[in-house]
């Protein structure tokens, strides 16, 4: 399905996006995000945001300079940042009339029948009702993603929870390239491949910032799982000007990753 066709659409940010690389919560792109959802709403989509930054801005609140190894400490970061970070949601979604519902899930808690059921239950409640769901992970219970992801493979697992026609991985990239742009000249910019192509993976291999456990590899697994449930994936440049409305707009911007439906 093209992009302009989807009716439900899961937004991923990174750490390094929400969070200004580390330099606290970038409140004028959450604000710009927030703006374009509003006009996504008004067109007719349903739309949700798994957003990582937790760790980030819990760093930022306790003075740490260096995110540090130890994975409780992270995880106490996590808990001290979520709360900054649902605040700058709500206040920046409020400025367009919208209302936000903090949701905080872990992979085991999807691969459990009824807590899968309730968790899909409370999103389509909250999607009925108009409400923006912002995801991260429950980092106290579970360290999945703090290990490696920064949240990709969530907001995968909530695409296929709830069904979604469209996953968009905004990130500090253009999109997927042909090899590491930070580190080959050639590297070109792949616009439309098929999702979980082996080739992908090669590809991506698992270059990632030091704010986020991330790199590419990550989201080209999330693609391969959006798809089982017939999602498309978009990765593209979370720096790119209206990239929510563009994409949905049908502009061709990042990498378009279908599944393979033969
Ligand atoms: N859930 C974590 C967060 O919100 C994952 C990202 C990370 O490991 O920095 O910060």
């Amino acid at each position: 399905m093209t992009a302009q066709k989807a009716k439900r659409i899961v937004i991923k940010v990174g750490s390094s996006l929400v969070t200004n690389n580390g330099e606290g919560l970038d409140h004028a792109a959450i604000a710009l995000w927030a703006e374009q959802m509003a006009s996504l709403l008004k067109a007719g989509h349903e739309v949700l945001m798994v957003s990582s930054g937790a760790i980030a801005e819990g760093m930022q609140r306790l003075g740490w300079t260096q995110r540090p190894q130890d994975i409780h400490q992270l995880q106490a970061a996590a808990a001290v940042g979520q709360m900054g970070l649902v605040q700058v949601y709500e206040s920046c979604f409020a400025r367009f009339n919208l209302r936000t519902a903090q949701i905080l899930l872990t992979n085991a808690d999807l691969a459990h029948a009824e807590r899968n059921t309730n968790a899909k239950a409370t999103l389509d409640t909250l999607l009925k009702l108009g409400v923006v769901p912002i995801i991260n992970e429950n980092d106290t219970v579970v360290t999945d993603e703090i290990k490696f992801g920064d949240n990709d493979s969530l907001a995968a697992l909530v695409t296929n929870l709830i069904h979604a026609d469209l996953l968009i991985i905004l990130t500090d990239q253009g999109g997927l390239y042909t090899a590491d742009p930070r580190q080959d000249a050639t590297a070109t910019l792949l616009t439309d491949a098929i999702a979980g192509d082996p080739a992908l993976e090669k590809m991506a291999g698992a270059a990632a910032s030091e704010l986020s456990k991330g790199g590419m590899l990550t989201k080209v697994l999330a693609a391969k799982i959006a798809a089982q449930t017939g999602a498309s994936t978009v990765i593209a440049s979370g720096h790119e000007p209206n990239i929510l409305t563009r994409l949905l707009a049908g502009e061709k911007i990042g990498t378009y990753l279908t599944p393979n439906t033969k």
